[in-house]
């Protein structure tokens, strides 16, 4: 049956991110019949404020998504909002009786979903009280959904996971990495794996090199505190790039199931190669927006410190030593403050080794994944040119999703509830998978934090260009380049 049944507890319930995407992520699947009479939320956070109240900020959350035939206020009378501090552990006896009173009312079979939509200092006080005062006591499953950052490093990152992992079992905890929950990110594994002339040359021998390239346009914005004490290292490629790294070059799963995937996955990691501090200086780079294009300097932003040493973009050169990709260079890169706002994944073929045309250089042949915006893919290969001579040129196959088409696609946090909802972890990365993509940027932290660059080393890129020259001669040190610029 589609409907499903379930209590959501957002711990957060007042916060930005329950606001911007729980809430109209909730609303789709309202919309789509994933969540119909069942269901129930409970949004809990310090402030005292009423259901009606709470419900009218569910309401405004999902204003303009809004059609003649939803029923919006059927489906804000299934919220109700708990005054609720985490460290009290006499609030989670109110909470437990909220929750009972609910389960009940909208018979929700004990099935029960903690949102930990809150710093993750407190995941670890939250879990203990679910679990001691009883509120995930029940017949049903008790599934506790946890955000980025997941630690800032190796060691703070297996405290966390000990602390949950004391209450709650591996396959309750589902990890949000945002970027898995996207329809193009999906696509990889459609992709590699069900075209046999992608599959074929999906290798050392035939690729050249891979480029992943998440860029922003925006600047650190409101987030300066916790932005200054991360870096885009720790933000953006322990987690997403990662992850996105991960679905490129890891062997071929026996099947779509979770616990196939995450095993290739792991083993992906697992063969991530760990630098020394030489190699480290030989194939990372970092950056820090200066003023451009009528921007504030990232020194200039609010909360930022005046000779701050964040880093704002990465660029690195990554080596997976698995039989089929070893030796294939993986050159990814991040930054705020770059010229678009794009995911983009570019994989470079070796060129035709027996042109038989002479002299003339042939076009590389690439397989783009687009992930936004525009999602599609484009494959680029060498055509003839038209006319009396014979020479080549090159020609890009190009599909990219219809209007229609991009309307349909899910939300990555819709898409990622509904699979918390089936009890499908194919999509959230396991601790295993994390403790080895720690590991490996932990190497890099550590050898720029001995490193000590001068303050005067920042800013090195202007606010509204791809990065740093660095970064530039990171690929052309091995002869290539950055394929979207
Ligand atoms: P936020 O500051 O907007 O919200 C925090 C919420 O926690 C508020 O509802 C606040 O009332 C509540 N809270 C704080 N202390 C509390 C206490 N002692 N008891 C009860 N409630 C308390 O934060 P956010 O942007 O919504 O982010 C939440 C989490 O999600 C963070 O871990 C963040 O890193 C992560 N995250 C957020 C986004 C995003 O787009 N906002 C994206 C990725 C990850």
């Amino acid at each position: 049956k589609k409907e499903k049944k379930a209590l959501f507890v957002i711990f957060g319930g007042t916060g930005d991110l329950a606001q911007r995407k729980l809430y109209p992520a909730l609303f789709n699947l309202y919309k789509r019949g994933y969540l119909k009479k069942h269901f129930a939320v409970i949004g809990t956070a310090r402030r005292p404020w009423t259901n009606d109240y709470y419900r009218d900020v569910v309401k405004s959350s999902i204003d303009g998504m809004v059609d003649s035939q939803t029923k919006i206020n059927e489906f804000a009378s299934h919220f109700y909002y708990q005054s609720h501090n985490v460290n009290d552990v006499e609030h989670y006896e109110t909470l437990k009786a909220l929750a009972d009173k609910l389960d009940a009312k909208y018979e929700l079979a004990g099935n029960r979903l903690y949102y930990l939509a809150m710093s993750p200092r407190f995941f670890g006080t939250i879990s203990k009280y679910l679990k001691s005062e009883g509120l995930a006591d029940t017949d049903g499953y008790n599934r506790v959904i946890i955000e980025k950052p997941f630690g800032r490093d190796y060691q703070s990152a297996k405290e966390l996971d000990d602390e949950i992992s004391k209450y709650f079992s591996e396959e309750d905890v589902f990890r949000i990495d945002h970027y898995l929950g996207k329809e193009m990110i999906q696509n990889i594994m459609a992709l590699r794996f069900s075209n046999s002339i992608l599959s074929a040359i999906w290798n050392n021998k035939m690729i050249s090199n891979i480029q992943v390239t998440l860029s922003e346009s925006l600047g650190v914005e409101e987030r300066g505190g916790y932005y200054d004490t991360a870096g885009a290292l720790r933000d953006m490629v322990q987690n997403h790039i990662l992850q996105i790294v991960a679905l490129l070059v890891m062997d071929r799963p026996a099947s779509y199931c979770a616990k196939d995937v995450r095993q290739k996955k792991v083993e992906t990691f697992k063969a991530l190669k760990v630098y020394s501090p030489e190699e480290v200086k030989a194939n990372f780079v970092r950056g820090q927006y200066g003023e451009g294009k009528d921007m504030p300097a990232y020194r200039e932003e609010n909360l930022i410190e005046p000779d701050s040493m964040t880093e704002t973009f990465v660029a690195g050169k990554l080596e997976v030593n698995n039989k089929e990709m070893a030796g294939v260079p993986i050159y990814i890169r991040t930054g705020k403050r770059m010229a678009t706002k794009a995911t983009r994944i570019d994989i470079v073929f070796k060129q035709d080794k027996g042109s038989i045309y002479g002299e003339q250089a042939l076009a590389d042949n690439i397989l783009t994944i687009n992930v936004e915006p525009d999602p599609g893919i484009a494959l680029s290969l060498n055509t003839k040119k038209i006319g009396q001579e014979y020479a080549t040129k090159k020609t890009e196959l190009k599909n990219s999703l219809t209007k229609e088409q991009a309307a349909r696609v899910p939300e990555a946090y819709e898409s990622l509830i509904l699979n918390v909802l089936q009890g499908n972890s194919v999509n959230f990365t396991h601790w295993d998978e994390l403790k080895y993509s720690w590991k490996f940027l932990d190497a890099i932290r550590k050898a720029w934090d001995e490193e000590g660059l001068p303050v005067d080393y920042f800013p090195n890129y202007s606010c509204g260009t791809m990065g740093p020259q660095i970064s530039d001669e990171l690929l052309a040190k091995d002869g290539n380049y950055w394929i979207f610029n």
